[in-house]
Parts: C-alpha cells; sequence; structure tokens
C-alpha cells in the first residue's frame, strides 16, 4: 500500500531540536549532528497527533510498521522503499526457562535485522531531502539494511565495515547493490572514513545517530511492542546496547505514546546489555558517569554490539537510569551458552547479541533482579543464520551395515 504510492502523508513534524542543548534546528533540511556536536531528534504536534489518531483506527491498518505514520517524519509516501517490514512477533520462551521472557524477533524484518527500521526510514528522509548518494560505518547489518533500501529508491551506497565483519554481511551487502570496504580497523575508524569523505565524495552520512531519522525508525519498536502489549508495559527491557538507538528510540516512542494518551506513566525498567569484551557503557554506569569513554580493544562474537564509543552514550544513559534499570556486560560463554540453550530447548535460533539479552535475563531470573513473574522483553535484533555456528553433521558411512545402537 506504501510503497510508490504518491499521496502525502498526515505529518505533525513541528521542528527538530539538538539532544542536548534543546536548540530548534529548521525541520525540512538536511542535517547531521547539531551545531553542539549531538544527536538531533525529531519532534512532534502531539496535540495534532492526539486529535488526529485513535488506538481503534490504528488497530485497522496494514500490519507493518508504516502503521504508525503519524509519528513518522515523511511527507510523501512516494519516497518510501519497502521491502515489508512487517510487524515482528513476540515468542514466549516456553521451556529455556522458568520466568516469564518474551522473545521480540527482530530477524524476521527485511535484510535479516532491525537496522532495517532505521534505514528505511532514513533512507526514505534522504530521498525526500534530495540525497544522491550515502555512506556508513557499519558491523555488518546496517550496511546491508543500508544497501537495500538505497538500491530500492536508486541511491548509491558506500559501506566501511571492519575486516572482520562477519563474511554473510559484506556478500548481502554487495549483492544488494553497494560498494562494501573491509577496513583494517573497528567501528570507530570506519566513522572517520565516512566523515572525512563527506566533503570530497560528496555523500550523506548515515553513522549511527549522526542523522536525525533513524532514531524515528527504530523507535516503531517501542510503538509496536506497546501495541502488541494491548498497550500496556511489560517490566523490563533487555536491550543488546551499541550505539543505543533502538534503547533511546523505544524511550522517545513511550514519552510520545503517554502524550497521546495511550500509555500511562509506567515505564519498563531498560536494561542495556553489553559484552564484556566491550562495555563502555556498563562502565560508565558503575561509574555515575553521563559519558562512556572509548573502550580499548574491543572485542566479542557479538558484533553488533562491538562498539567502543556511542554519540548518544549520555541519551543511553539517561534513559536506563530514568526507567530504574541498569546497565550490565556478559561474556562470550555466556551468550553462545545462552543462543545453545534457546535453540536446544525452545527451538528459536537467534543471534548473538539477541543471545546476550537473554543471558542477561538468565543472570537476572538467578540472582532476583527479575521476578519469575515480571514480564521481560529480549530483543533477538538479528536472524541467527547470519552467524557463525558450531560445526555440525556426523559421517554416516552407507556402505557399512548402521549401528542404529550408535544413533540413539
Ligand atoms: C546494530 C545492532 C545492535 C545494536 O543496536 P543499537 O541500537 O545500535 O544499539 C545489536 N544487535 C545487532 C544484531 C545489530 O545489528
Amino acid at each position: 500500500m506504501i510503497d510508490g504510492a504518491t499521496a502525502d502523508l498526515p505529518n505533525f513534524v513541528t521542528h527538530l531540536e539538538c539532544s542536548k542543548t534543546g536548540e530548534r534546528i529548521e525541520a525540512r533540511t538536511l542535517q547531521n549532528l547539531s551545531p553542539a556536536g549531538a544527536p538531533i531528534l525529531v519532534r512532534y504536534d502531539l496535540d495534532g497527533v492526539r486529535a488526529a489518531l485513535t488506538k481503534e483506527a490504528l488497530a485497522e491498518r496494514a500490519p507493518n510498521f508504516w502503521r504508525y505514520r503519524e509519528l513518522a517524519p515523511i511527507r510523501d509516501a512516494a519516497n518510501i522503499a519497502s521491502l515489508g517490514e512487517e510487524m515482528t512477533p513476540l515468542i514466549r520462551l516456553n521451556r529455556s526457562t522458568e520466568g516469564h521472557a518474551l522473545v521480540k524477533d527482530e530477524g524476521r524484518l527485511p535484510t535479516g535485522s532491525f537496522k532495517a527500521r532505521g534505514l528505511a526510514m532514513a533512507i526514505a528522509m534522504a530521498k525526500e531531502l534530495g540525497v544522491t548518494k550515502v555512506a556508513i560505518p557499519t558491523n555488518g547489518n546496517a550496511g546491508a539494511a543500508t544497501a537495500a533500501y538505497a538500491s530500492r529508491v536508486g541511491i548509491e551506497s558506500y559501506v566501511f565495515c571492519p575486516s572482520d565483519t562477519p563474511p554473510i554481511n559484506m556478500q548481502e551487502t554487495a549483492l544488494q547493490g553497494a560498494r562494501v570496504w573491509k577496513v583494517d580497523g573497528l567501528i570507530n575508524d570506519c566513522g572517520k572514513i565516512v566523515a572525512d569523505g563527506e566533503a570530497e565524495m560528496g555523500w550523506f552520512n548515515l553513522s549511527t545517530l549522526k542523522e536525525p531519522y533513524r532514531i524515528e525508525g527504530k523507535k516503531t519498536m517501542g510503538l509496536e511492542l506497546a501495541e502488541q502489549l494491548g498497550w500496556e508495559m511489560p517490566d523490563i527491557i533487555f536491550y543488546p546496547t551499541g550505539g543505543g538507538t533502538g534503547l533511546i528510540g523505544m524511550w522517545k516512542a513511550f514519552e510520545e505514546l503517554e502524550a497521546l494518551g495511550f500509555i500511562g506513566a509506567k515505564r519498563p525498567r531498560m536494561v542495556a546489555v553489553q559484552a564484556t569484551g566491550c562495555a563502555p557503557i556498563v562502565k560508565a554506569y558503575e561509574a555515575g558517569e553521563e559519558h562512556a569513554e572509548l573502550w580499548q580493544d574491543a572485542h566479542t562474537v557479538a558484533a553488533g554490539i562491538r562498539v567502543p564509543v556511542a554519540i548518544g552514550d549520555f541519551l543511553i544513559l539517561r534513559a536506563v537510569r530514568e526507567s530504574g534499570g541498569y546497565a550490565v556486560a556478559v561474556d562470550d560463554e555466556a551468550i553462545l551458552d545462552a543462543r545453545a540453550r534457546i535453540g536446544r530447548e525452545d527451538g528459536l535460533l537467534i543471534c548473538p547479541e539477541g543471545a546476550a539479552t537473554a543471558a542477561a535475563y538468565f543472570q537476572a531470573l538467578e540472582d532476583g533482579t527479575v521476578g519469575k513473574d515480571e514480564r521481560a522483553i529480549l530483543f533477538n535484533c538479528g536472524n541467527g543464520l547470519k552467524y557463525p555456528m558450531p560445526d555440525a553433521g556426523e559421517p554416516l558411512d552407507i556402505a557399512q551395515p548402521i549401528d542404529w545402537s550408535a544413533l540413539g
């Protein structure tokens, strides 16, 4: 219904705002960071949205994330490149835990990760504002989503990954039409190349939180979650935190939903989950700091959360603290154990970043931080099939009689 339709969408954007100083910035112009060097947030006329949108009207719409269009920045539906951003299911863990945990399975989105949400929105806005080339530093999934959506609307894309990014991410990105480079460094080194190339190459920088609209796409996770739960907030949300777009976006979504009267004042505790090999936010949280320092020698099997420095660190930490949540790191062994346990006992193949949220949840249940009856949401942010898995398959020689007793 949305893709390629030339129809004006209801638009309630009033202005953009610096997340640090509150400075107002003109909405219909291309922006990266604010003059103060901080992420920019989109602000809406929420009274206007409140008058225009009811829960009942929403319930009648197609089950994809464009259903929240009154809370989105796009004006002309012709700029949207949809690849089928269906609502993602909440899957209860029945056997791998005694607690009440629901996995929000984002691996089913186009390009196999929740990066599709942010980039579908950011690319649509880039198209609307006349961009013809984009560039992005990525640990893999953001590059794949950029490539797919950019190709679909005829924008050129340039993708820079650390050289040890899962090969499948680079391959899918290339097949979806981007130029991909393997950089001998981490994501922040890739980010520097993208920033340095802006003037020379004329590309628009789509780095995490360095343009205003990826957050607006990621925000739909919070809108969707609230709607799926009958506008009841869960008790606690475990979020695998790299740049933190999703956590910041959901926090913004809840604030907007309260202003619309769709939810009350109750909020879930927001838990920022990182890996022990790269835990800048956890370190800052524990030290009571507002900003995080660059993490040295970052390493973890959960590539998507190997982010040594996050420009939105203060926004992540603020949401975590205001919600009464916390930040916690889990080690790679716990991550891989959680992945195996959920696959074996609940039949759900999750990605290592998703498994990190599960590992943090299992730990919290055990030490009593979370009660068994509390409703917890675990974000499985990517499709498990994208990641290396342990070798499997035992040899069976058909030239020999089969020893059935060895098979049981
Ligand atoms: C990007 C990514 C993350 C981190 O998400 P942020 O919102 O940037 O913190 C986690 N897991 C996967 C699989 C990712 O691709």
